[in-house]
């Protein structure tokens, strides 16, 4: 039997009384983490087993640093190229097989690539793979069994390039763009039967990713970059509240209003950045 059968078919979206108590909202719950190897994964995968989540699976193509945040909160490592849709169902069957359904899918691994428009295909393609076709096949293998539970919670780690943009790396912009698009569109398409999506935005977080992109010396999100364990208490919280956006620096709602609010304006101002980080 599976997981949402056991609580009588309950979903998050079943927990109004409690809506707002995040320790009993993850209490229980399975739980699997994509690219929590390292970063805002690993950080998420400490929190929930804060949380007393019941199982923590942690996917990552970093098999070994999978394994050793697995050890730590005692949760399943599992070694998933997100890139291959045979890996992300093999995930979610082990899962299954394992626990007995999923309640929460953590779709967070990701990759930046620096450059604009003259990015080797190769990386535009791989950029794609990971930050776009991570989440579809996520959501093609994880949907069909949350959806005979009666819901599910899929939380996808977007960045808030995908709201704004990123100066440095079309790849990231446009794939973080798609990937919210996205996230949308599962939230129309099957909010309704019990799903519900939340999207992470943050802009700079301390992690790998923040440290290989400051290396090229023009990082600007370093003086407001958050720790991860930061993040992960946002996420918390956002999926305590079922909010969609989720935004730990709370001023990219004001960047993203202004956008729309005046296009022109905010280009000519991303420009004047783009300028000063050259
Ligand atoms: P990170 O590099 O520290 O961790 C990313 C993890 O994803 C790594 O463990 C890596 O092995 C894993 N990964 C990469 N490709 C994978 C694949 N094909 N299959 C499975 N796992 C894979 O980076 P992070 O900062 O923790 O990034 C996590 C997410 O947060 C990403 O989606 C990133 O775009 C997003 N994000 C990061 C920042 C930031 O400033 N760090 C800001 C906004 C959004």
């Amino acid at each position: 039997m599976d997981a949402g059968a056991e609580r009588g078919g309950e979903s998050f979206v079943g927990h109004e009384n409690t809506k707002k108590n995040s320790l009993l909202i993850l209490k229980d719950r399975i739980i699997i983490v994509t690219g929590g190897a390292n970063g805002i994964g690993r950080a998420l995968c400490r929190r929930f087993a804060v949380e007393g989540a019941k199982a923590i699976v942690v996917a990552d193509v970093d098999a070994h640093g999978a394994r050793s945040v697995a050890d730590e909160v005692g949760g399943l490592p599992v070694a998933t190229d997100v890139t291959r849709e045979s890996d992300v169902r093999r995930l979610v069957q082990t899962t299954i097989d394992k626990f007995g359904g999923i309640d929460l899918f953590c779709s967070n691994a990701g990759i930046a690539v620096d450059g604009g428009e003259a990015t080797p295909d190769a990386d535009w393609r791989r950029s794609w793979d990971v930050n776009v076709m991570g989440h579809v096949y996520a959501a093609r293998a994880v949907l069909p069994p949350m959806l005979a539970a009666g819901g599910g919670y899929l939380l996808q780690t977007v960045s808030a390039a995908g709201l704004l943009t990123h100066i440095h790396s079309a790849t990231y912009a446009v794939t973080k763009h798609a990937a919210l698009a996205f996230a949308e569109w599962i939230s129309v398409a099957y909010g309704d039967r019990g799903i519900r999506v939340s999207v992470l935005c943050p802009q700079g977080v301390k992690t790998d990713m923040l440290a290989r992109a400051a290396e090229s010396g023009r990082e600007f999100l370093l003086d407001t970059a958050l720790e991860p364990e930061r993040v992960a208490d946002d996420v918390v919280k956002g999926i305590a509240d079922e909010r969609f956006l989720i935004l730990p620096h709370p001023e990219v709602a004001e960047y993203f209003r202004r956008k729309a609010a005046d296009y022109d304006r905010w280009l000519r101002g991303m420009r004047r950045l783009r300028a000063v980080t050259r």
